[in-house]
């Protein structure tokens, strides 16, 4: 019986999809400066007494450069970002 193969579009696309950045916290890590919050209003939000909230663990292509931002001006390096 013959097995089906994924087709190089099908290949393609999931690899596109796969490459989508997302991001997480350190657990602990955040000591609430907010400067994230600052720099990209869209993905993270810090509540009055709680951790960063990341509105956008999966981020859509056109607010990488936000996310990213927002990342890099963690002074303690909370935020991962990966794809
Ligand atoms: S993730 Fe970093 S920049 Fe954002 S609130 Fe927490 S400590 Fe501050």
């Amino acid at each position: 019986m013959p097995v089906d193969q994924p087709d190089n579009k099908s290949m393609t696309r999931a690899r596109i999809r796969s490459n989508q950045m997302e991001l997480s916290l350190h657990p602990g890590r955040c000591e609430g400066y907010g400067l994230c919050e600052e720099a990209a209003p869209r993905i993270y939000h810090l509540p009055d007494e709680d951790d960063v909230e990341i509105l956008q663990p999966q981020v859509p292509s056109e607010l990488e450069r936000e996310a990213s931002a927002g990342a890099r001006v963690c002074p303690v390096a909370a935020i991962l970002v990966s794809r």
